[in-house]
């Protein structure tokens, strides 16, 4: 099975088609510098797999939530916010406000949160 798309912006980061600013990469997951932040820290966590939403994870596929969680926790390590504290959001379709087809999570950081969200 082909892991990556080929017209998939994030697939082409991870194949280092596309620059980005990468922030940590390992065998499971690539995190890069968001390109228009919402806050002073914004990551973007993406799996090495294609999988275009949260709501087609399957039981085979959903051990990707923990690759980026747990990224995101060694990355508020090492910038130093796992104090202060962050959020990690993940964007589902229309009404989630998911404008990038390759699952992902948002790490924002460097300030104070609001609630409910916009
Ligand atoms: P979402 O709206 O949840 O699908 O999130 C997609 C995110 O990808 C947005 O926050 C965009 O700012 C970000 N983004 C789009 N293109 C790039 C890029 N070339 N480099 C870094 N981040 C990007
Ligand atoms: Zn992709």
């Amino acid at each position: 099975m082909e892991k990556l798309k080929a017209d998939c912006l994030f697939c082409k980061m991870i194949k280092k088609e596309v620059h980005c600013s990468i922030v940590k990469e390992d065998d499971k997951i690539l995190a890069f510098k968001d390109i228009n932040p919402q806050a002073p820290v914004h990551i973007i966590i993406v799996p090495k797999v294609h999988i275009d939403k949260v709501s087609d994870l399957t039981k085979d596929t959903a051990g990707v939530m923990n690759d980026m969680t747990l990224a995101a926790a060694e990355i508020a390590k090492e910038l130093k916010i796992e104090r202060d504290g962050f959020r990690l959001v993940v964007n589902c379709e229309e009404y989630g406000g998911q404008t990038i087809y390759h699952i992902h999570t948002h790490m924002l950081g460097g300030r104070r949160m609001t609630w409910p969200p916009g």
